[in-house]
């Protein structure tokens, strides 16, 4: 069912047209296409009309330009309009939080105002962000409230939106503890848990938290139990907290088709050089850099910006402040380079991210899996471009099993492989000899990588 054959007019274009510029603005600065706005007189009916939304929630789906519903929005909207818990085996990038929050709206449209209805429990403060953003945005027409809970932050102003009557929060497992002891966060009228990302929050060492969080809600309710993938903890989890639960499953452990997978063998010294080649060289939209560590992404960052890169970096030793303004930066276009860790880079929803460069090999196949997740989103294509040298040959293994294919390996032809590392670190080999040692010379590009 096309969408334009789908379009119906009505009577109502001035009451949408204020809040359609609104949504426009909102989509255009997350990439997507304002088509469906660019004729205020129609209102468009769509694939989403299936569900058999409220009005009111549907101009929501239309402001933010959603004209089909994504698999995992198809599969989980039906029970979860029904109240049964599901657990939604989906990745990142695959509009799962339009899945929950657009079932949560339709529920709670009807019904008393002014308390925590639901709750979404979320790894990090960025994705509590665009939860409660996704869902203010989604449910504008409904006059319902949501709230994101971090910690990082006074606890004042998050008490003071509190009071004003959040009926959907969104919160980090920390912070949200504190409110409960404190008593000013109330969960004895909660409907609707999701607990987010479940395997990340595991990683994070979240489960103790979740766990108490947990035994604070005595009530019956329906729980969404969101996660890429399935450790035998979170499956543990599940049979204690979850009634018979309809398990929806979108691509589990693969990432999202429309990204194209290659592997650069580069010595370590000369990644920063190979990754400015690349950049220097390839067409790119918005790019996206991961290290390893902190102090990796700081330096990267700092080593771009020398070199005249619109780059900054994202990653635990910034403030809030920073972070919000390094992630607007991107998603504006004015930062065209971010260099981040797995953990900061949680839950970056920005659209037009073409490029996902591996700057260091992830430690795990998930982490690749939620890495990539930034790309190629909802139909749009990308790229992944992963540096490795001859100590990751294991994970590459473990990649390649995941995808079922081998992985091109590419060269760029006019770089310099066998450019020595430079004189301080072959100064500290030779210093750090024992007696007696001699100093070997390093073995050439193609023997470091012959392993690959
Ligand atoms: P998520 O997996 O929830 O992080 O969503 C990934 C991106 O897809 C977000 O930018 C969403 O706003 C967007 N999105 C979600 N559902 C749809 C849809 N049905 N059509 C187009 N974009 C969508």
């Amino acid at each position: 069912m096309s969408f334009q054959s789908q379009s119906i007019q009505t009577s109502d274009c001035v009451a949408t047209s204020n809040f359609n510029a609104e949504g426009r603005e909102f989509s255009r600065s997350r990439g997507y296409t304002d088509k469906p706005e660019r004729c205020p007189s129609y209102r468009q009916a769509s694939d989403f009309e299936i569900f058999n939304l409220h009005p009111s929630i549907m101009a929501g789906v239309r402001a933010l330009g959603y004209t089909v519903p994504t698999p995992i929005q198809s599969r989980a909207i039906p029970p979860i309009l029904q109240g049964r818990d599901i657990i939604g085996l989906a990745q990142t990038g695959t509009g799962k939080t339009a899945a929950f929050i657009l079932p949560i709206l339709e529920r709670l449209r009807s019904g008393s105002r002014g308390h925590v209805r639901a709750l979404v429990i979320s790894p990090t403060r960025e994705l509590a962000e665009q939860t409660c953003e996704v869902s203010n945005h989604l449910g504008r027409g409904t006059g319902l409230r949501s709230t994101a809970i971090y910690g990082g932050v006074s606890m004042e102003q998050q008490n003071q939106d509190l009071h004003g009557g959040a009926d959907i929060i969104a919160a980090c497992p920390g912070r949200l503890l504190d409110h409960l002891w404190k008593g000013t966060i109330d969960l004895s009228e909660m409907e609707i848990l999701v607990i987010d990302e479940a395997d990340r929050m595991f990683d994070m060492g979240f489960l103790p938290d979740i766990r108490n969080v947990l035994r604070c809600i005595l009530h019956k309710h329906q729980t969404l139990l969101f996660s890429a993938t399935m450790p035998a903890d979170i499956g543990r989890l599940v049979r204690e907290i979850m009634h018979d639960p309809v398990t929806v499953q979108v691509d589990r452990q693969l990432p999202a088709k429309t990204v194209s997978h290659v592997l650069y063998p580069v010595p370590q010294h000369l990644k920063i050089n190979l990754l400015k080649e690349i950049l220097n060289t390839t067409k790119t939209d918005s790019v996206l850099v991961f290290t390893r560590t902190k102090y990796g992404a700081e330096r990267v960052a700092r080593q771009l910006a020398r070199y005249g890169y619109r780059t900054t970096s994202l990653q635990g030793n910034l403030s809030q402040n920073q972070r919000q303004a390094a992630l607007a930066g991107f998603r504006n276009g004015s930062i065209k380079v971010l260099v981040a860790t797995d953990i900061a880079a949680r839950g970056i929803d920005v659209l037009s991210i073409s490029h996902v460069i591996n700057y260091d090999m992830p430690e795990s196949t998930d982490d690749y899996i939620h890495r990539i997740g930034r790309t190629g989103r909802v139909n749009k294509s990308g790229a992944a471009l992963t540096f490795v040298t001859g100590a990751d040959s294991d994970k590459i293994y473990s990649l390649e099993r995941l995808l079922g294919t081998r992985l091109e390996r590419l060269t760029l032809q006019d770089f310099d492989y066998n450019k020595p590392a430079p004189d301080k670190e072959r100064r500290i080999s030779y210093l750090s000899r024992r007696p007696g040692q001699r100093i070997l010379k390093k073995p050439t590009f193609r023997k470091q990588m012959a392993g690959l």
